[in-house]
Formats: C-alpha cells, structure tokens, sequence
C-alpha cells in the first residue's frame, strides 16, 4: 500500500507562495506595476486607487503594449521579456528582470491585462483562470500601451487581508511609491486618484526648474528652499541631487531618497556614510533630508538580492561609502556658516539673548561628549546641595564610629559605595544596603510632589533654550498642555509647525536631558489622554521627571554625600521604595550576619 505523499503544487498555489514575498500590501502590487510601465517605456501613466487599493488598483500606461502571442506569458511565473541570461542579470537595465510580479499578483486577486502594441489594430484582455491558471485571451479596444486591473487585493487568501490596514495607511503606502518612482522618472507624466480624486498631477520635466518644481511638490517648499543641488563624477560614479542643508532636518528618516542607477533603495552603506557626512554640523539626533541619484556600471551592483527589489548589493562598498561621505561632506561645507540659520530658525533663538551661531557649534561639540548625554547628573554640574546636606558635613571619607556612638540614625552612617549601585551603611543593628537611584529617585519625586501641591516649583531659564522637533500629534498635545507643563515648571512655546522650545525647567531638573523629559512627558499624556484624566497622572508625570532628575547608576559619590542622601531618605515619606515599587534600602541585621557566618556570640 505504498500511496505518494508528496505532489506538485497547482500553479495557482505555487504562485500564490510566491506571492507572499512580491506582493506584501497594496503598495506593492502598485510598486510592481508601475515599473512594468516604466519598463516599457511609458510617458504619461495613470494610476486609479480605490479603498486604498483594496477594492481596486489600475494602472493605465501608454508604453509599447504586449503582443497577443505574449500575453499569456506575461501572466504566467518566470516570464520574462527582460533578461534571457544569467549574464543579462550583471547587466540589467530594467526595473523588473524576475518574471513572476503578474503572475503573482494575478494568483490574489481578480485580475486582467489589456494591451496593445499599436494604436491601429485592436488590442487584447487576458485573464488567468483556475487552479492552473488557464490564460483566456479576447479582443478588446486599447490604444497602443497597457493597463493592468487589479481588484478584490487578497480575496482569496483571508491570512494576508488580515494584515491589511486602514485604507488610508495603505493609500499613504501607494502615496509614497508614487512619489518615489516620479522622484527617479522625471520625463514622465504621473497622475494618482485615489478614490476617483485626483492626489497627485506631476507634469513631465525636462530641464532643472521643472524638476525642482517636482522635488518640491514630493518633499515639500522648504526642504527645496534650504537644498544644495550637487553633482560630481569621479571613478566611475555619478551622483547628483539634492541634499538639505543642515538647518533643515526632520526627526524621522522620512526625507531620504536614494536611488541606484535609477531604483529606489534602503541601504545601510549608503544611509550612514551621508550621516557620517552630516553628523558634525547637525544634532545628534535629528535625521539629514535627501533627493540623491547614484549611477554606477550596473556591473559593479547586485540587484537581485530580495524579491521586491529594494535592495541593491555593492561589490565594493567601501569605495561607495567613502565617495558619499567625501563628496557630501564637501558639498555641506561649501555652504558659509552664516547661511545655515535660516531667518526663521534663527529668530526665535536670537530673542532669548545673544546667540551666536558659533556658539552652537560649539554647542554641538559638547553636546557630543558622551559624560553629558549618558548621566542625567553630570559629575562637573554636580550640586551637593540637591541633597540639603543638613548637618555637620564630614571631611571627605572619613567614616562614623557607630559602636560608640549612641545617637545613630536609622539608616546610619555610610561606610562605601558598592559598584557605583549601592550605598554600604551601618547602624547600630548592623548592614544597610541602599540602591541610590531608586533612593534618590523617590526624594525628588516626594520634593516635586510637595512644591506642586504648594506651587511653588522654581524655575529657572536655560541659558541656550532646547529645541526639539515633533511629529504632529505630539505637536497639537505640545500646543494644548503648555499650561499644564508651565505647572510642571517646564516652560515651553511653539515656534514652528514642528517645532517646540523650551525655554525654563526647574531648578530640581538642571541636570536633566531636557528633549528626553519632555519626550517622555508628552508621551505620557499621549497615553493617559485628556485634559481631565491628566490631574490624576500629574503623579506620574513626576515620577518620570523624577526619574529623569536622579542620580544615575556608576556615579560616585562621596562619604559625605551619601551621609546626605541617607538622612533625606529618613525625612522623605515612602522612602522604603522608589516611586516604581522597587525597594529603595534593604537591611541585614548583625544576627542575621552572624548566622551566615555560623557565628556564635
Ligand atoms: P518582469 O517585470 O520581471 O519581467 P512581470 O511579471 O512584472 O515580470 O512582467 C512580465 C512581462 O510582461 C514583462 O517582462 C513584460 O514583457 C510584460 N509586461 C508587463 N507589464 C507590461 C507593461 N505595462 N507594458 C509592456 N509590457 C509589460
Ligand atoms: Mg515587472
């Protein structure tokens, strides 16, 4: 009774697999068809959305057409008119080169193809039918090119429709392929409906004012008011473009473009060599904004590294990341220093007092020295005082006689610190440990809550006010919770679509990174919500600024200063745990030690 187990997939099934790689969402059936147009040398193509192309993707191309004999091919997996050879792939020229994005893409959903290689004869339909993919060919009127119609995306394959997310998260996916393509295609004609409304109209662009118009309608009217257009060639390499100046950055990777001998790509060399080349004339945080073309020999790139061909392997990357960095570089410092403050950017700056922009060069420096980001508190800014150091102050490291001493406080007198974490204490009873964050932590916190409840949190203004950029929804929270923050003792004001500064913290808060406070804080409202429900997480907003304002684990302290700490942990309420819960101090009692050590007294 030997019975078979094993069977060859229906085609439908196999491309179906496959499609799980090609086609991931919307967009990528989008992305998909667009090339094919671009690849047949289109000039004016339309692309008609609807639902977020879950109902409906058509895209309409007046490019060489199909010939009837090859419509069936072009439907079916690893049909290619592109490549024949394995040496054509060192080669390529062509956006596609795979042969399965219409084969794919036809396995799930309802499909169609119209064609026509001339504008005389009538052109054809195609449609691929049942479990193999039966090609069924009819005549049909089309002028010479090709639309593809793609509708019910994952109608038959419910896993993946699950994945799919609202229409307009999907529409903003498509949004983006677009302008991409229009980005690397600028002699061609792109108009995008979605929903039977026209999103997008770029006009074909010859010369550099056309093309600029483009740039400036996909990333915006100040991104091409503050860009550089750069060209160069050299070894081989062409680059050319547009890079922002660094006054305009963004906080996200939104704004990079980077397209490989005409592709659009995401590649790791390339993102951080332009870093690399912005990264002494901008924050360390914030993200440089790009429209960059890099034409190479296509032999000396691997395009074949991933199905949906985003991704494109350098044969010497290297020589790749040193040309962008060395080129890029220069062109940035080209720019005058003076020309890098925008009116706009500097103005608000300028009013709170003397700002130079060689001060924040300077600025910059500093900030970049690793002591002052990794501790809140860093050691050269140190107070003392933050402690209220409240009795006599012991000379440096010396330590208390405990034994004979018959007025040891509860937490006694410490004896050292244990690697930078705990503080070693005795008191008369025997071994306090205590975790000096956590302590520290709930001392500010129990400080903060008690000047909020009297209101009388000081504040004081930062000498270089912090500016910190914001997406829209941390914006409008920004905006409508200023007062709130004011209470908090942090006084900040919008100066920008996205842009906040802050301009007074608290005194408690000196040492604090600013921009990772009110991050924090914002999306702590952004989670609790309103207006009303805030008051009751005013608490929480203090612990995380408490949190902020503590003393960091791996920081000395010395004798005296721990003495310190000990004693406003004695007059601090719930000073057993940290405002998270965790305990602040534990304790071994001298019988407890005695026992470990099998110790009879
Ligand atoms: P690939 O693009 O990798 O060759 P596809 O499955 O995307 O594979 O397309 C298969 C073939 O169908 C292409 O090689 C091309 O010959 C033809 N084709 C697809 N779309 C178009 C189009 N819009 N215009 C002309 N030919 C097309
Ligand atoms: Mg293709």
């Amino acid at each position: 009774m030997s019975q078979s187990r094993i069977q060859v997939l229906s085609s439908k099934l196999a491309n179906q697999i496959a499609a799980g790689e090609v086609v991931e969402r919307p967009s990528a059936v989008v992305k998909e068809l667009l090339e094919n147009s671009l690849d047949a040398g289109a000039e004016r193509i339309e692309i008609d959305i609807e639902k977020g192309g879950i109902q409906l993707i058509r895209v309409r191309d007046d490019g060489a057409g199909i010939l009837k004999d090859d419509l069936a091919l072009a439907i079916s997996r690893h049909a290619t008119s592109k490549i024949s050879s394995l040496e054509d792939l060192e080669s390529v020229g062509t956006l596609g080169f795979r042969g399965e994005a219409l084969a794919s893409i036809a396995s799930v959903s309802r499909f169609h193809i119209k064609s026509s290689t001339d504008n005389q004869t009538s052109g054809y339909i195609a449609q691929a039918i049942g479990r193999d993919l039966k090609v069924e060919i009819a005549p049909v009127a089309h002028p010479c090119g090709t639309t593809v119609e793609v509708r019910d995306l994952f109608y038959n394959t419910p896993a993946r429709r699950k994945f799919l997310r609202a229409e307009k998260t999907e529409f903003f996916h498509i949004d983006e392929i677009v302008k991409r393509l229009a980005l690397s295609h600028f002699h061609v004609t792109f108009i995008l409906r979605h929903n039977q409304k026209v999103t997008h109209h770029f006009r074909a662009a010859e010369n550099l004012s056309e093309k600029e118009k483009r740039v400036s309608e996909i990333c915006g009217k100040s991104f091409m008011a503050q860009a550089l257009n750069i060209e160069m060639k050299n070894e081989g390499i062409h680059l050319y473009g547009w890079i922002a100046e660094p006054t305009f950055s963004r906080s996200q990777t939104d704004l990079q473009y980077f397209f490989v001998n005409g592709r659009a790509i995401r590649d790791k060399v390339v993102s951080h060599a332009i870093r690399q080349a912005y990264r002494d004339v901008m924050y360390h945080d914030r993200q440089p904004a790009y429209v960059l073309f890099l034409d190479v020999d296509p032999a000396v790139i691997d395009v074949n590294v991933h199905p949906t061909k985003n991704e494109v392997r350098f044969r010497d990357s290297r020589l790749v990341h040193n040309f962008l960095f060395r080129n890029v570089s220069e062109a940035l410092a080209s720019v005058r220093p003076g020309d890098q403050i925008s009116p706009e950017h500097a103005a608000p700056i300028a009013n709170d007092g003397g700002y130079q922009p060689d001060l924040k060069n300077e600025l910059h420096a500093e900030k970049k020295q690793p002591t002052q980001y990794s501790f809140n508190m860093s050691p050269k800014k140190y107070r003392p005082q933050i402690f209220s150091v409240s009795e006599n102050v012991e000379a440096y490291g010396r330590l208390h006689d405990v034994q004979s001493n018959d007025d040891v406080p509860p937490l006694g007198y410490a004896v050292s610190q244990l690697h930078g974490v705990y503080i070693l204490s005795q008191n008369k009873e025997g071994l306090i440990i205590v975790d000096m964050h956590a302590a520290h932590e709930r001392i500010t916190y129990e400080n903060l809550k008690e000047n909020l409840e009297s209101h009388s949190i000081q504040m004081q203004p930062l000498l270089v006010p912090v500016e910190i950029t914001l997406n829209e929804k941390e914006m409008a929270i920004a905006n409508e919770y200023q007062q709130i923050f004011l209470q908090f003792g942090i006084e900040l004001g919008c100066i920008g679509e996205d842009t906040i500064v802050v301009r007074q913290i608290p005194v408690l808060l000196q040492d604090a990174d600013v921009e990772q406070l009110v991050r924090d804080v914002l999306s702590d409202i952004i989670e609790h919500g309103t207006s009303e429900r805030i008051r009751h997480h005013f608490y929480d907003i203090l612990s995380t600024i408490a949190c902020h304002s503590s003393v960091r684990a791996n920081r000395r302290l010395t004798v005296p200063e721990m003495n310190a700490l000990l004693r406003q942990m004695e007059e601090t309420d719930h000073q057993g745990q940290c405002n998270h819960g965790r305990s602040t101090w534990t304790y071994i009692s001298l019988k407890d030690l005695d026992a470990l050590f099998l110790r009879g007294r």
